[in-house]
């Protein structure tokens, strides 16, 4: 068969541990014998991070904005042990934190559903995209504990001109806490157009949800942005596409999440996301069946697993033993980065073969060839549990 060409390149962002090796076990077997596979690859692998002073990070997110197409492998975020183990300069901030602030964007979580590995919430047919505000509330709170004794916290504004706004939080007489956090409209703003866009991208309902009646200006900013933004920008286009924006309360929201059989995207805010993410991706079964993608209010996307590096299972790699790791959170990161790629260029026989990819992995899993982490949870009698190559390799023949 002759290789599918590219015309433009996709930013390749390479990683860590286990998703690292079964990055190029994918380029080997499912991608560079059918395509004529362009990228600018970029190696955010922790050993060169810690050479290039982080900077390969920067570079990989400017990159991203200039082709507007990136595909992320999972990376190590430092932590104390890391700095032993890598001998960092420094413990380098998380990647995934670094590429967002450059690209702004908002991350969207999807399971991949196929049969046989069955949602506990037994209505749910189709996947319930989660799309999570990331910034401000109270992942930038400030915090007091009140010792004691009389006395009142306020909320106090001071403008440039020295004036000043006053708002009561609470007059106490005895022990107590206190927390002030903020968010600043701009960031809901491009949260509501990643939100609106990404629908409208994949002709999905989309929903929202604050506690609007609790809390009268914090909370209903939110509400009156997302439905401004709405009503001024993309309402012809959602009538047009046949998808609605539906706006509840955050209890009502949950509630009929609950009850339906999915196939909307779900905004939440940080705090919501946060908590609702990890409900809806461990209901569905599987972290290693839950992709992500950060999209941009600009129009740029960067396509990754939602799981990381899987250390546990590379340390067994390491001693050689077997491992049957899942590859299909990283599968269908390159199939929606090759797919948004295609689409981008006008090249449909990208956008095929990615449709091809993931229809060949679905089935390889429903035929009941599958790694041991889906083998544990599936419906399927006798399932044949691979180890990580055989899966790939199980695809590969399919496809
Ligand atoms: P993890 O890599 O997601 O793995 C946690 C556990 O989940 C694994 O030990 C494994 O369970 C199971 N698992 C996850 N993905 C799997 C897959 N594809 N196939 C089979 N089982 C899978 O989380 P972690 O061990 O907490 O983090 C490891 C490293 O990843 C950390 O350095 C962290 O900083 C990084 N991380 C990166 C990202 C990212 O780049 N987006 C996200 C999260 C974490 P069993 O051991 O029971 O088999
Ligand atoms: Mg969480």
């Amino acid at each position: 068969m002759e290789k599918i060409k590219m015309t433009t390149p996709l930013v390749e962002m390479d990683g860590d541990e286990m998703t690292r090796i079964l990055w190029k076990m994918i380029k080997d077997n499912l991608l560079e014998p059918y395509i004529d596979l362009k990228t600018e690859y970029y190696d955010l692998g922790l050993e060169h991070r810690n050479e290039t002073d982080d900077q390969v990070t920067v570079d990989s997110a400017l990159a991203t904005k200039k082709y507007k197409v990136a595909v992320k492998c999972a990376t190590i975020t430092p932590n104390a042990a890391r700095m032993d183990e890598y001998d960092l300069k420094e413990m380098w901030k998380s990647p995934n934190g670094t590429i967002r602030a450059i690209l702004d964007g908002t991350v969207f979580r999807a399971p991949i559903v196929v049969k046989g590995i069955e949602p506990c919430v037994k209505n749910w047919k189709k996947p319930i995209t989660i799309a999570r505000h990331a910034y401000g509330d109270v992942y930038k709170g400030s915090e007091m504990k009140i010792p004691g004794g009389a006395g009142k916290v306020e909320l106090v504004y001071t403008a440039e001109d020295g004036s000043q706004t006053k708002e009561l939080v609470h007059e106490f007489d005895g022990p107590g806490i206190v927390q002030g956090m903020h968010n600043i409209n701009k960031s809901i703003e491009s949260f509501a157009r990643s939100c609106f866009s990404y629908a409208l991208d994949t002709k999905q309902d989309l929903w929202f949800a604050t506690k609007d009646t609790i809390s009268k200006k914090y909370d209903h900013t939110f509400k009156d942005i997302f439905q401004e933004i709405f009503d001024a920008e993309y309402a012809d286009q959602f009538k047009e596409a046949g998808i609605e924006y539906f706006y509840t309360l955050i209890d009502d929201a949950v509630a009929r999440v609950m009850k339906s059989e999915g196939g909307y995207i779900w905004a939440c805010k940080n705090y919501d996301g946060d908590v609702m993410s990890d409900m809806v991706s461990s209901a569905f079964g599987s972290l290693a069946m839950m992709t992500s993608v950060l999209v941009s209010p600009d129009g740029y996307y960067e396509y990754e697993a939602a799981h990381g590096t899987v250390q546990r299972h590379y340390y067994k790699h390491l001693k050689g033993e077997e491992t049957s790791t899942n590859s299909v959170a990283t599968i269908f990161a390159w199939t929606g980065a090759l797919r948004k790629r295609g689409e981008l260029d006008g090249n449909k026989d990208l956008m095929d073969f990615a449709d091809k990819l993931e229809k060949a992995t679905i089935d390889t899993i429903e035929a009941g060839e599958m790694t041991k982490d889906l083998a544990l949870i599936t419906t399927i009698e006798n399932p044949t549990v691979l180890n990580s190559e055989e899966f790939i390799k199980a695809i590969a023949k399919r496809l």
